[in-house]
């Protein structure tokens, strides 16, 4: 049908997401020993402006979320919607940011994949096992649950059985809670989205969700990005892309968050680490830096928090 035809495209994005970044690793733009597992070959060549984007977007992710963890001091759990083939946990178990527990969620058949991977790779489960303590480890083809990391095979646009499923792998509505939406809820209708954090806000006391997606479409560049996504047969019919900052906050606000907080990545790039940033932009010649600038205008982080436990959640930012 096609529905079908349009979640496959939806599903074929995460592959798009991990070749880049595997192609951004490869050129040095930041380190990720993990995501080799995932994309066997690093592809073809990428734009530096893409690389420099998908730099932005990792390292601004990783700020607020490793600020969030920092602030529960690893008291928390973490929850990352439309995960794909992300190699977070792997990361913050090296990096000695791990929470109580990571849950994972996407669709049935790219978790089957993600598990494939993780079964077949000693470097993959390793970790895993070496943070399970008894031997019930349950890693079938379609869920994968251990003490601190757990995958969820189901679709985020049916919120009963989502709630189900979490709460069946011990997720605890009293825990700090972060939720990870990176470059997903824009797959889903406006509605279905509201729903979504709604969910989030009304489930859990102590908590901060952090989106990543695309703002700011209907001018010239955006239209010539969503006829690109067309092209790839992504079907955006009935999506309304979130048009501006205002409205990314919103979203939050009128859904039970108390703040909300939205740059665009052009705005987030220029705060980033700036000898960091000096040494990236070291890495490939970038001849038009207009061009790095319209794209990054057309993307955005928002984060919203609520607290009452009162950990200071709203100071996590930029
Ligand atoms: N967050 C990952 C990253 O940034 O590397 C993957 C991003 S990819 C562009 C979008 C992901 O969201 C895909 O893995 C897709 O399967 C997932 N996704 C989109 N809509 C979904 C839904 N309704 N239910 C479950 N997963 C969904």
């Amino acid at each position: 049908t096609d529905s079908d035809t349009a979640d496959e495209a939806v599903r074929s994005t995460c592959d798009d997401a991990t070749t880049c970044k595997r192609y951004a690793t490869s050129k040095g733009y930041w380190t990720d020993p993990y995501v080799q597992y995932f994309v066997r070959s690093v592809g073809e060549r990428k734009a530096p402006e893409i690389n420099r984007g998908y730099y932005a977007r990792v390292r601004g992710m990783n700020h607020l979320l490793d600020a969030f963890i920092r602030k529960t001091e690893c008291n928390c759990q973490i929850v990352n919607l439309g995960a794909g083939l992300d190699t977070t946990f792997w990361r913050l178990k090296d990096e000695n940011l791990m929470p109580r527990k990571y849950f994972e969620v996407d669709f049935p058949m790219i978790v089957a994949r993600k598990i494939h991977n993780i079964k077949t790779k000693q470097q993959l489960s390793k970790p895993l096992i070496e943070t399970h303590s008894t031997d019930s480890l349950l890693l079938d083809g379609h869920c994968l649950d251990s003490d601190r990391y757990c995958i969820i095979g189901t679709d985020l646009r049916d919120i009963p059985v989502l709630d189900e499923k979490l709460k069946k792998f011990h997720l605890s509505p009293e825990l700090p809670t972060l939720f990870l939406a990176e470059c997903v809820l824009v797959y889903m209708t406006p509605d279905q989205s509201s729903k979504l954090v709604n969910w989030a806000s009304d489930t859990f006391h102590t908590a901060m969700f952090i989106n990543y997606e695309q703002v700011n479409m209907m001018d010239r560049f955006g239209q010539v990005m969503i006829e690109n996504l067309q092209r790839r047969q992504c079907n955006l019919a009935g999506v309304e892309v979130c048009q501006s900052l205002e409205s990314q906050k919103e979203r939050f606000l009128k859904t039970g968050w108390e703040n909300a907080d939205a740059l665009d990545m052009m705005t987030v790039y220029s705060v980033l680490p700036q000898d960091d940033v000096t040494r990236i932009e070291h890495l490939e010649f970038l001849d038009e830096k207009e061009l790095l600038q319209q794209l990054l205008q057309h993307y955005s982080i928002c984060w919203a928090t609520k607290d009452k436990l009162k950990l200071g959640l709203s100071q996590v930012a930029f």
